[in-house]
């Protein structure tokens, strides 16, 4: 960080990221202090920062670790409810996650995606398309890489493609992106954010600093998306499924087009699902903006099968088509994966009961032929299989013992989908556990 305009930085709350600008901070000699509520002897992260010679305040959040503080760089999940937050914001101390640092550090292009849903699988389509078409290209953000880490490492010929949470877009000041992409919105978040129209404006914060000279990607498709994308001064590039858009991407049922140019057929296109088309659509505009080729494009999406456990491809089995959907963690997901097919599908489902119902799922119901259910909400989705008129429907202990069971009463042409409407937990670690356990499982059927 060179010519960093403040003098003494409160970074608050550890973890990887606050961890990472701590120390980027200090190795700029830039003064810092550090405050965790975890106890100094539980934390190994403090004790490492300790050791190179940074201020640490551990177990608690008194109000003096503001003294003299003039900037605060803080983990995006502490709430703005927090006294200290509160007490910087009055004495007009900025406020901001460690993405607002990245900016700084990063000298070359930023394209940056935000939605409630889809970012994960959008920012991958993007940084895929550049890579493809020969762009240098680093991912950061959301994605599992702290973004200030990744700005210390590329060169300004490096496009950095950000996924970006609402809590992180929060936390922004002067952050700008060249190319912005705003998917969708959907109800999330509600206990940070308290209403909707803060969770919509978070968001939007995506376009706070963007000029003439940049561009907004945004579905044209959703009422709110285009209310929030009229507050950037950026040039507006709409995405739709559902109407021509001689300013945007497009298709008319059979190709997809960006504005009069043809770009590929559906059918060459190997992610599944309506939403992934809404995601590859938004990804086709983005990168071509940031200098992508069309072939470069075309390659990813006939050679792409998806982001792990995200309605991803694993196998086809002696023409049974395998799909590891193990994100689906909610109904909401579920329904998407159920309605990306047609074909005859033996639906695999199950986990941590939450005391949901399974109703709202009744009309993506018509092509499942059969299913197998495991974990806590088995019997319940047994239930609601059978209500639906279900007659195979097999009770198994895990998911291995699924994709088997599954298999087993196949047929030629059907899709075989773990999609659990349910998280993990009552089984698995994580939602990636279950999901690598039936891919595993997959690989293993001949
Ligand atoms: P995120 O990173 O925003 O959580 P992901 O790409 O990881 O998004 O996708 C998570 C889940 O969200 C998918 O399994 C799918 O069920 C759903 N999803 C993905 N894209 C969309 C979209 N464009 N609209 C609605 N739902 C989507």
């Amino acid at each position: 960080l060179t010519s960093f305009p403040y003098n003494q930085v409160l970074v608050l709350g550890l973890a990887k990221s606050g961890e990472a600008a701590a120390k980027l901070l200090n190795s700029s000699g830039v003064s810092v202090r550090v405050n965790d509520q975890k106890p100094f002897s539980e934390n190994p992260q403090a004790q490492s920062l300790y050791n190179e010679g940074i201020e640490v305040v551990t177990g608690g959040h008194p109000l003096s670790v503001l003294d003299g503080i003039d900037y605060v760089v803080k983990n995006p999940g502490i709430p703005y409810t927090n006294p200290i937050i509160e007490t910087a914001v009055e004495r007009g101390v900025p406020v901001v996650t460690e993405i607002e640092l990245a900016y700084m550090l990063h000298e070359g292009q930023i394209v940056a995606i935000t939605g409630s849903n889809g970012k994960t699988t959008t920012t991958t389509l993007v940084y895929e398309m550049l890579s493809n078409s020969k762009k240098p290209v680093a991912l950061a953000g959301n994605i599992g890489k702290v973004s200030c880490e990744v700005a210390q490492k590329t060169s300004p010929e490096e496009t950095m493609v950000m996924e970006l949470s609402s809590f992180q877009l929060l936390g922004t000041e002067t952050f700008k992106p060249d190319v912005s992409v705003f998917l969708n919105l959907y109800e999330a978040h509600l206990d940070y954010h308290k209403t909707m129209e803060h969770y919509g404006q978070s968001k939007a914060k995506i376009f706070a600093n963007q000029t003439s000279q940049d561009y907004a990607v945004y579905n044209a498709d959703h009422q709110e998306v285009c209310k929030l994308v009229q507050q950037t001064k950026a040039q507006t590039i709409p995405f739709s499924l559902i109407s021509k858009q001689p300013d945007g991407i497009w298709t008319d049922g059979t190709s997809i087009y960006y504005k009069d140019a043809f770009i590929i057929k559906q059918n060459e296109i190997l992610l599944e699902g309506d939403h992934n088309l809404e995601n590859t659509m938004a990804a086709i505009a983005a990168s071509l903006l940031a200098g992508a080729t069309v072939e470069g494009i075309r390659e990813v999406l006939t050679t792409f099968t998806g982001v792990e456990h995200r309605l991803q491809y694993v196998k086809d089995v002696k023409g049974r088509r395998f799909f590891n959907d193990s994100k689906a963690t909610n109904i909401l997901a579920a329904q998407k994966a159920l309605n990306a097919f047609s074909e005859p599908t033996i639906w695999l489902a199950g986990g941590l009961d939450r005391g949901q119902s399974f109703e709202e799922l009744d009309p993506s119901m018509e092509h499942v032929k059969a299913m197998v259910v495991f974990g806590e909400t088995g019997e319940k989705l047994r239930d609601f299989g059978t209500k639906n008129g279900i007659e195979t429907i097999l009770m198994v202990d895990n998911v291995k013992q699924a994709a088997e069971e599954a298999y087993r009463i196949s047929a030629e042409q059907d899709v075989i989908l773990l999609s659990p409407a349910c998280a993990s937990w009552d089984q698995y670690k994580t939602f990636e556990e279950r999901g690598n356990m039936f891919v595993r499982a997959v690989h293993t059927l001949e």
